[in-house]
């Protein structure tokens, strides 16, 4: 769960309020996508959720952890929860999309029972069978942004977190990957999903939430159009 309250970002060096008075609350479960111009605060409300920035002023909360008042040790503990696929994938070039995957286990000591079971799951979860033991450059776009998926996934987060995930890929892929989320979020994994792609949005449907100037202009359910895609 996301929860905002009067949250307001200021970055010091350039004097910009980046957000402003932000009032927000996703709930366990919630599928939503974020929208809105370049500049307007995207970025900022993600790095905040991630904890990478903190708030000027206002309470965050997030997965039951208040932000506002956690100690710096806390931090990796609270950041498992949350799973993050980043618009240029940040795959590791010379790891095996297996290995790739299984290294966010390594890095916390996962027991290698719980790697050999988890990391194949995760890859068939995201349809990258046969994929396993090929590097990031031998994978087409759509193929290292499901590694990136995949890798977001293996943890079993709370809070998915796609920063522009369809951002560099065929339109056609941008709508199954959103297909592929809205599956994952059945199974109760929250999802927050950032986009420049308001035409896929409109097809889509469901909570939208447009920030503008650092400010939630519009958050609203949408019914989507359901036509089909060519
Ligand atoms: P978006 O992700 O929607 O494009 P951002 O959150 O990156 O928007 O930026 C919001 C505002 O904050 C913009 O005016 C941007 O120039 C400013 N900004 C973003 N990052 C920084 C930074 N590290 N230092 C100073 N200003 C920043």
């Amino acid at each position: 769960m996301v929860e905002l309250k009067h949250v307001s970002v200021t970055y010091e060096s350039t004097g910009v309020e980046a957000l402003s008075d932000v009032n927000l609350t996703v709930e366990d479960g919630e599928f939503a996508f974020v929208i809105g111009r370049s500049g307007a605060g995207k970025s900022t409300l993600i790095k905040l959720l991630l904890k990478e920035i903190d708030a000027n002023s206002g309470e965050v909360r997030v997965n039951g952890y208040n932000l506002t008042k956690m100690k710096k040790r806390k931090v990796p503990e609270f950041r498992r929860t949350i799973g993050v696929v980043f618009q240029d994938y940040r795959l590791i070039d010379t790891m095996t999309v297996y290995e790739n995957i299984a290294f966010v286990l390594r890095v916390i000591d996962a027991p290698m029972k719980l790697i050999r079971k988890r990391v194949p799951y995760v890859i068939s979860l995201v349809g990258l069978e046969g994929k396993a033991d090929s590097y990031p450059s031998e994978l087409s776009g759509g193929e290292q942004q499901r590694c990136a998926l995949a890798r977001a996934l293996v943890n079993d987060p709370e809070l998915l977190i796609a920063d522009e995930p369809t951002g560099n890929v065929d339109p056609e892929l941008a709508y199954e990957l959103v297909e592929l989320l809205q599956g994952i979020n059945v199974c109760g994994t929250t999802i927050l999903m950032v986009t420049h792609a308001h035409e896929m949005v409109r097809h889509f449907g469901g909570r939208i939430i447009n920030i503008s100037q650092g400010e939630v202009v519009f958050d609203e359910v949408i019914g989507g159009t359901d036509v089909e895609v060519e």
